[in-house]
């Protein structure tokens, strides 16, 4: 408490200086992340800090910039992203600026460099536009102590894991994702994912999950969720909330409603989303997850074998059948094969019918089994109904995520969401079909990802928060990428201020990289000054404060 005080008395002054300010943002009206209703304001900036919500007048600024017409929103936060990929080689993260996106969250779907301290100082290293944060993977971290292997860890094991999801918090993660989907995490059993768990949530981090299973089993799938967040002791997440296959349409009924329980009862479980029908992973999601022990090399021995090869087809045909083939080796698309570029773009009816074949179940297959063969590819998989999307999107506790990446623009036939997400949202589900209000979807893209991570300093327009700021047009934004053609910017959203520099501005990318690594709650002793939510006298700049020291 007396902290709290001392910090306040000795940032006040700062805050009340009327010296010019670097930047007036002015005319726009106001979605100040909160999820109220927009309203007229100046924003004013100083340094990389707003400092200033209201009639600034004619107060001397160096920039002034005219948005008549516009919104002013905070910049969002993307809550899964795979941004590693890509950011060494476009680190201005094109696809994201033009989306409104100042802030991306790696390290999901159980998967993260290790350690994590090395993995976020090659990030501070360059030059970026857009704001870096992770969490820990629990299946990399699985990976490094028991291996790609089916079988449960020693309690040796069990209290490495443990010292290393500690110790990656300490390095600056979020959280621990997990991908229990993915091996190895397909081998973790419900309990060993608790253990670490409560060690991440001891240490202020949250537990977002890329589910077991999101097809037949999904609501399986949720419970999993939720107990580790119940058991753990920490917040849950699920995250790219959907029901795949035409046999689990419909399921986010129910979904939704072990969410409502769960929360009823006191577990802080929330969902985000990306707002399209098709995902997108690698082919191997079609093939049984016990052909995929090991490696690539024992898949390859295991294909190779003929009774265990025929064990393999049966199961990728019921995937194709009722998963995410969704009933048609049409709706499995080629994202890109190392081993051969040309095939992106293309669907599984198409390459199986270029190896001569019709295009049956049985033969997709085969095709199929022929890409992992060679090492694998990435895929669309369009098995995701409008509805479910719809009725996610709905749900008080969902929050907009990309779970895209940094595409080279042109290269490979990458899942549009890396474009398009978060102006789709605000195109098609806010100002097409109704589903969202402007102000909430905003919400749902800034203060509340913020606040599930507890970044307190950005997420609102508010003085004291980071100037993370985006001007866009609510009449034009939209998302253009189309699956056939996804390489095609997002567009409306004109301005662009990450840390009080534009990194996008009237349209056009800027030589700014204002971008920084955000250190998780654990990172470092500034950290310690956030003593939890019950710490009320301090009053709501306080967050906004420790993280500038
Ligand atoms: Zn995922």
């Amino acid at each position: 408490m007396p902290r709290c005080v001392l910090l306040l008395l000795f940032t006040l002054p700062l805050w009340s200086q009327s010296a010019a300010y670097d930047v007036i943002i002015t005319g726009a009206r106001v979605a100040d992340g909160s999820g109220s209703p927009w309203y007229f304001a100046d924003i004013g900036v100083r340094g990389d800090t707003i400092v200033a919500v209201g009639a600034l007048g004619n107060a001397p600024a160096a920039a002034r910039i005219d948005a008549h017409g516009m919104v002013v929103a905070p910049g969002f936060i993307d809550i899964h992203s795979h941004g590693r990929r890509g950011i060494n080689a476009v680190p201005t993260a094109e696809n994201y600026l033009r989306e409104g996106v100042t802030t991306i969250v790696e390290g999901p779907d159980g998967s993260s460099p290790l350690p994590i301290s090395t993995f976020l100082d090659g990030i501070r290293k360059l030059p970026i536009s857009i704001n870096f944060a992770t969490f820990v993977g629990q299946g990399s971290i699985r990976q490094a102590v028991v291996g790609l292997v089916d079988r449960r860890a020693t309690p040796e094991e069990l209290e490495k894991m443990k010292a290393m999801a500690a110790q990656a918090m300490r390095d600056g993660a979020f959280g621990l994702s997990t991908g229990l989907f993915y091996v190895p995490g397909n081998f973790t059993p419900t309990e060993e994912v608790i253990e670490l768990a409560r060690v991440v949530g001891k240490l202020g981090g949250i537990h977002i999950s890329h589910m077991r299973e999101e097809a037949a089993h999904v609501l399986d799938s949720v419970r999993e969720t939720i107990r580790i967040g119940e058991e753990g002791g920490l917040p849950t997440q699920i995250t790219h909330h959907k029901t795949i296959g035409q046999p689990s349409w419909g399921r986010s009924v129910d979904s939704l409603k072990l969410v409502e329980e769960a929360r009823a009862r006191g577990v802080d479980v929330t969902i985000d989303q990306y707002p399209y029908t098709a995902s997108s992973t690698g082919i191997a999601a079609l093939v049984p997850q016990w052909a995929l022990e090991g490696g690539q090399k024992s898949t390859s021995e295991r294909l190779a074998a003929p009774e265990q090869r025929a064990r393999i087809k049966a199961a990728i045909v019921q995937n194709l059948k009722v998963d995410r083939g969704a009933g048609d080796p049409k709706n499995v698309s080629i994202v890109n094969c190392q081993f051969d570029r040309t095939l992106a773009g293309k669907n599984l009816a198409q390459l199986t019918e270029s190896r001569g074949q019709q295009a049956t179940m049985e033969n997709a297959a085969e095709t199929v089994m022929d890409l992992v063969n060679k090492g694998g590819c990435s895929a669309v998989y369009h098995a995701i109904a409008e509805e479910d999307v719809v009725r996610i999107m709905r749900s008080p506790y969902t929050m907009i995520a990309s779970d895209g990446d940094i595409p080279v623009f042109g290269q490979a036939a990458p899942h549009p969401r890396s474009y398009g997400t978060f102006a789709r949202v605000l195109g098609v589900y806010v100002r097409e079909k109704h589903v969202l209000t402007l102000e909430d979807a905003v919400r749902r893209m800034s203060s509340y990802p913020a606040q599930r991570l507890k970044i307190w300093d950005r997420g609102m327009l508010r003085p004291g928060m980071k100037a993370d700021i985006i001007v866009f047009d609510p009449a034009t934004v939209a998302d253009r990428a189309e699956y056939d053609k996804p390489h095609q910017y997002s567009v409306g959203v004109r301005d662009v201020m990450v840390n009080g520099k534009f990194v996008l501005r009237q349209d056009k990318v800027t030589a700014e990289r204002p971008g920084r690594v955000i250190p998780g709650p654990s990172a470092n002793s500034a950290s310690m000054v956030y003593t939890g939510l019950n710490s009320g006298s301090c009053g709501s700049r306080l967050p906004a404060i420790q993280r500038s020291v």
